[in-house]
């Protein structure tokens, strides 16, 4: 037997333990279920370390084992609140929106002000202070609907809900609202991070919907002078202490040799966390419980990691960096799932050539999987850290990205919109993976 129909019969045998008897659906069920939302400091994220922990210890990884690490504690508070006003109408317009992460509060009487809007941080500057001084900046650019890749469109409209609040209050503005980073038009807010960086100012931010931003919008046009109403109660605390969960299947031949599969534990506080990065973490503990049931036995050890603090500061995946780089553990590769449950459409590498050629050289053992890219992309936000510590070559699960954006920090992801065949099937795609990195290592 050849080593190519070996190692076709050993993907299909992962694909087969992965449709038949997968248990990727419920642990993802568990999590989102008796967890829900785990916010980086929560009780919940506490809840998701002691369940991660008891999860990978049942699916057979020994050792399993915490990793101290301070994370960021920011809470939402009372529901937010948000309406517009126009001189002739006494019945004022509500907005759906929520605080984004690591805002400040609007203190308890909230701020009322007159709305500027721009399209983009450039148009913010060339207002200048004259335009903005005293009222709330509203950006309103959409992510772009003919980008194919949704993650693409979302890189290139994030910087207004990252840095438009340090932006804006430079020009005198007491806060800001950002168009929710979502291609669908619907009235759920999306949260997500935002930075003050070194501002010395730093005013409230929320998101608004996408469906509330097209009718702020319209009204601005007709009433310039209406007036914004927003209240938040969100605060940021002190550092909190938090974990990493990591768990190993030892290698036979290079036991100090590592292989990591890895996601991120925590989530939003809206919604369950359940495609972001849910699916991710039952992506990578599903991947290897199948390479144990399969009884295949790895050559490197293999790593599953689930990261802490992804969304608002990226603590945990710096904190395993540096514990590897200070014990000069050799990484063979880094794997991350962070972009969804969706159905499985290829891997992406941030490596050198070489390891992007030997990437591709997999791809026609996963053509009846449906999956068809292999080549160069990027790895993920919790690995990213590796490759600048160690340059460890990094890789990225690519599902389809056409409905990633419409639940993304939102309340409603949720286990519903996850489909329980596309998350095995990217468990599955994982497994088989790791087995070719494992077994053709590109020294
Ligand atoms: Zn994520």
């Amino acid at each position: 037997m050849s080593f190519a129909q070996q190692d076709s019969i050993m993907i299909r045998n992962i694909f087969d333990k992965a449709l038949n008897e997968g248990k990727a659906y419920e642990a993802l069920t568990e999590l989102c279920k008796d967890i829900g939302g785990r916010l980086s400091g929560s009780k919940e994220a506490d809840e998701a370390v002691v369940w991660g922990k008891e999860k990978l210890q049942e699916f057979g990884l020994e050792p399993v084992y915490l990793q101290e690490v301070m994370v960021p504690k920011w809470t939402r508070g009372e529901p937010e609140v948000a309406h517009y006003a126009i001189k002739a109408s006494k019945k004022p317009f509500d907005l759906a929106i929520c605080a984004l992460g690591g805002s400040v509060s609007t203190g308890i009487k909230g701020i009322n002000a007159e709305v500027i809007e721009v399209k983009s941080l450039t148009e913010l500057k060339d207002l200048g202070e004259a335009k903005v001084k005293g009222k709330i900046v509203f950006y309103n650019r959409p992510m772009r609907a003919t980008i194919i890749s949704t993650f693409r469109a979302y890189g290139g409209a994030v910087d207004q809900r990252v840095s438009g609040a340090k932006e804006a209050a430079k020009y005198g503005a007491i806060g800001v609202l950002v168009r929710s980073m979502s291609l669908k038009i619907d009235n759920e807010p999306h949260t997500g991070v935002m930075r003050y960086g070194d501002a010395e100012t730093k005013i409230p931010a929320a998101a608004v919907s996408t469906l509330g931003a097209e009718e702020l919008s319209k009204a601005l046009v007709l009433h310039p002078d209406l007036q914004l109403y927003i209240k938040m109660s969100c605060k940021n605390h002190d550092e909190v202490l938090s974990h990493n969960v990591i768990g190993e299947i030892k290698g036979s031949e290079y036991p100090d040799e590592y292989i990591v599969i890895g996601a991120h534990l925590d989530s939003w506080d809206l919604g369950e966390g359940a495609h972001d990065d849910g699916a991710g973490i039952a992506h990578v503990a599903e991947a290897a419980r199948i390479l144990l049931e399969v009884g295949y036995q790895p050559k490197h050890t293999i790593r599953v990691v689930f990261y802490m603090n992804e969304e608002n500061g990226i603590a945990g995946g710096k904190k395993y960096a540096q514990e590897a780089s200070t014990k000069n553990e050799k990484h063979i590769v880094a794997i991350e799932s962070d972009s969804g449950g969706f159905t499985p459409r290829g891997f992406g590498a941030d490596a050198p050539k070489e390891f992007i050629e030997k990437l591709k050289s997999y791809s026609s053992l996963f053509e009846e999987y449906g999956l068809s890219y292999f080549g160069k992309g990027y790895g993920g936000a919790d690995i990213g850290p590796l490759k600048e510590k160690m340059q460890t070559p990094l890789i990225g699960y690519i599902p389809d990205s056409q409905r990633y954006f419409d639940y993304h920090h939102a309340s409603t992801d949720v286990l519903e919109v996850v489909n329980e065949r596309e998350l095995a099937m990217g468990a599955a795609s994982i497994a088989a993976l790791v087995y070719l990195l494992d077994k053709y290592e590109v020294k």
